[in-house]
């Protein structure tokens, strides 16, 4: 217990670890001399003094300087000061430390638990959507806003909270933004309850403001100089640009290792891939090894952890050094620290989310950062010694071109999950509800109105039977819908695999080198009727070859995202069945097995429908815009009309993960497919027919 390793503690000196008794490890003590360097230590009295004394609090520090490793521990250590020894496990609250994004929970629950000498998922944990790595001892844990705006769904209150950590708050998520709006309710009615705000960046005031003066610590920087260098002229290929400046930098500058910046998961790999082979090529000429180490999101954890491990060795003694390159998405700007970068590369793009609400596209879109963001980016190159950032854009540009910040994600989303989630958390005055900036009036309609479209809301605004089921799912509204329709359809078994094949990431491998072999096997699952229905038969393939992972590579798949499907898939069933809702499935040689799921699947997405013109193109339903199908997808003719999972906006607009739809729509979504309020176009027509023949 407790008491008892405080005891030993004053025999040993200090050597057991109160959380489970064991003698602290070597490599414990060691990490703890590092611990305490980082700047957030210089402040640990005052920093509890002011939490002692105040129910929020904002803390505003440098990346870098420990505010998420650091502390949460600080606040656990209080904390448990206050926890009588006798009081059982099972009353104790724990502290939250929210993380917009899923890799910042796993690594950093993973590094505090090892600075606790702790076990991963025991006193130290994390929450992310579809895993729970926690446990009735957990005293710490890291997870999503998202999944803290979910907990608060069961748990309106968050009793099972003593002190909240909104962390990254200077990132200004959607999950995060909507989390103050109800935190600072919550506040009121559990004076016990404390908020910690934490971020990187100085927008402290604008937060000062809305937690109506809530008291500031800064903890002041210790970044190094960095020296900033622009292009002359701006770069047409960043990618071409950002690979050629690191074979430079690895060529001509001193030790250190280089921080390249890139916007997803294939241009990362392909960049990874092109850096090694380009570097591999100089041999002969004197230059150190390479270690090049990609980071993004989908990345496993395993792969997650290499960004921490330090640069070859020279390959013969005196040689020229080696060096780490990471190359990340935005991830590395300041959710996650690495030590030891003294070069930055910046093309100066992410991909970031954009929502028009008149045409209702959300799309995630390759677009330039802002100036704070590439201010981040650089300061990434200081952490250790004075550094280098390279800038592949002009000085002009950043100066006139970058909006000074990134506007928050409240801003360019679809609301249709958030309004969703706050319906159902009780709070049904939307209008004022208190977010720091405002979304739109024309977004919250289009929310409200899609919402209404799916039945979750009926037409007062109040959450139906359905909408109360939909919203306990961590899905979108159209998913959710398609789930909890499914047992009328007779196919909630296919429906739950499609589901979470939809949300697991990409299961189909395209190796450069083997485009060819890839497509012939993704061909071999193709099913006619398109994507979606692919996707089903890779996963039936999946089981029925024991999920073996060897059985995956001969076939171009990826094993790792089959097996997060499979769980995804047991989740969701869990919730199915905590609903009553039936599993079932259309016997497998009926005509109708699949058009039952496809027809589930449309109750669903019948608002993301797409009509083949006489002209060859596709325009989307209601509104008209021109799109094109992925060249992913495996239909081999152009159906008239097909439903779509998700719309790229590129320089030429594609749907991707496609299904051919019937004339279902009109008995499926009479209501959206009401001819009265349907702009004029070919696709009206078609259906003004349609209606005329089902009359006659
Ligand atoms: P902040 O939240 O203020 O940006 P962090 O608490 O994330 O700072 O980082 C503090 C230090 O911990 C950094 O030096 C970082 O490199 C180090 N660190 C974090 N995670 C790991 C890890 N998994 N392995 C090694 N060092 C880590
Ligand atoms: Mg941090």
């Amino acid at each position: 217990s407790v008491s008892g390793a405080d005891k030993m503690n004053g025999r040993l000196g200090g050597l057991v670890n109160p959380w489970n008794g064991r003698m602290y490890s070597q490599r414990y003590m060691d990490i703890l001399e590092k611990r305490k360097t980082l700047p957030v230590w210089q402040q640990k009295y005052e920093f509890l003094q002011v939490l002692k004394n105040n129910q929020t609090l904002i803390l505003v520090g440098e990346t870098g300087s420990g505010k998420t490793t650091q502390i949460p521990q600080f606040v656990v250590e209080a904390v448990e000061l206050e926890n009588h020894p006798g009081k059982s496990r099972k009353n104790k609250m724990m502290v939250a430390c929210t993380q917009p994004r899923r890799v910042a929970a796993m690594s950093v629950s993973r590094r505090v638990a090892e600075e606790m000498d702790v076990t991963i998922g025991e006193e130290v944990g994390y929450s992310i959507r579809f895993e729970d790595c926690t446990s009735a001892k957990t005293v710490l844990k890291y997870l999503t806003d998202g999944m803290l705006l979910r907990e608060a769904m069961t748990d309106p209150l968050l009793e099972n909270y003593k002190v909240i950590i909104l962390d990254e708050a200077h990132e200004r998520t959607l999950e995060t933004d909507v989390l103050f709006g109800l935190l600072k309710q919550v506040l009121k009615n559990r004076p016990d309850l404390k908020l910690v705000v934490m971020s990187a960046t100085l927008e402290a005031e604008k937060f000062q403001a809305y937690f109506s003066g809530a008291p500031l610590i800064k903890v002041p920087g210790r970044l190094h100089p960095v020296e900033i260098f622009y292009t002359k002229d701006p770069e047409r290929d960043y990618l071409e640009a950002a690979i050629r400046t690191v074979v430079q930098i690895h060529e001509c500058e001193g030790p250190g290792d280089i921080l390249v910046f890139l916007t997803g998961e294939e241009e990362i790999e392909d960049a990874c891939r092109k850096i090694t082979r380009e570097i591999g090529n100089l041999q002969g000429e004197q230059v150190g090894p390479v270690k090049v180490v990609p980071l993004y999101s989908t990345l496993p954890p395993v792969m997650q952890q290499k960004i921490f491990d330090a640069a070859p060795p020279p390959l013969t003694e005196g040689g020229p050094p080696g060096r780490k390159i990471v190359v990340s998405s935005n991830i590395a700007e300041t959710s996650l620290t690495i030590d030891g970068i003294v070069y930055v590369i910046d093309p100066g793009f992410a991909k970031q989310k954009v929502y028009n609400p008149r045409e209702r596209v959300e799309s995630l879109l390759v677009s330039p950062i802002s100036r704070a963001s590439a201010l981040q980016r650089s300061g990434r190159a200081g952490r250790t010694q004075p550094g280098k950032c390279f800038r592949l854009y002009t000085e002009g540009s950043f100066n006139n071109d970058l909006q000074p910040q990134t506007y928050p994600e409240i801003l360019r989303s679809n609301l249709a999950n958030t309004v969703l989630t706050l319906k159902k958390l009780g709070i049904n005055d939307l209008v004022h509800f208190d977010v720091m900036d405002p979304p739109a009036p024309e977004t919250l309609m289009r929310a409200l109105e899609e919402l209404n479209y799916l039945g979750a809301l009926d037409d007062e605004g109040n959450l139906t039977k359905l909408g109360e089921i939909m919203a306990e799912f961590p899905l979108d509204p159209q998913m959710s819908k398609m789930l909890v329709v499914s047992p009328s359809f007779n196919c909630s078994n296919e429906i739950l695999s499609i589901a979470a094949m939809l949300s697991a990431p990409n299961c189909f491998v395209r190796p450069r080198e083997a485009q060819k072999d890839a497509d012939e096997a993704k061909a071999r699952f193709s099913h006619i009727d398109g994507d979606h229905l692919t996707l089903l038969n890779v996963y039936h393939a999946y089981k029925q070859n024991n999920e073996d992972p060897s059985w995956c590579s001969d076939n171009f798949l990826n094993a790792r995202a089959l097996k997060s499907a499979d769980n995804v898939r047991k989740q969701l069933m869990r919730i199915m069945t905590r609903f009553n809702l039936k599993l079932c499935s259309t016997k497998f040689n009926s005509r109708d097995y699949y058009i039952n799921i496809r027809k589930a699947m449309l109750s669903g997405y019948f608002m993301q429908v797409a009509h083949l013109e006489r002209t060859g193109h596709y325009l989307t339903v209601k509104d008209n815009q021109e799109v094109h199908l992925h060249p992913s997808n495996c239909l081999d003719y152009k159906p008239e009309w097909v439903f779509y999972n998700e719309y790229m906006l590129t320089s030429s607009n594609f749907i991707r993960t496609v299904t051919d739809v019937r004339e279902w729509l009109v008995d499926i979504a009479p209501h959206y497919y009401d001819l009265e309020n349907f702009p004029e176009c070919e696709a009206k027509r078609v259906l003004e027919r349609l209606y005329r023949a089902r009359e006659g």
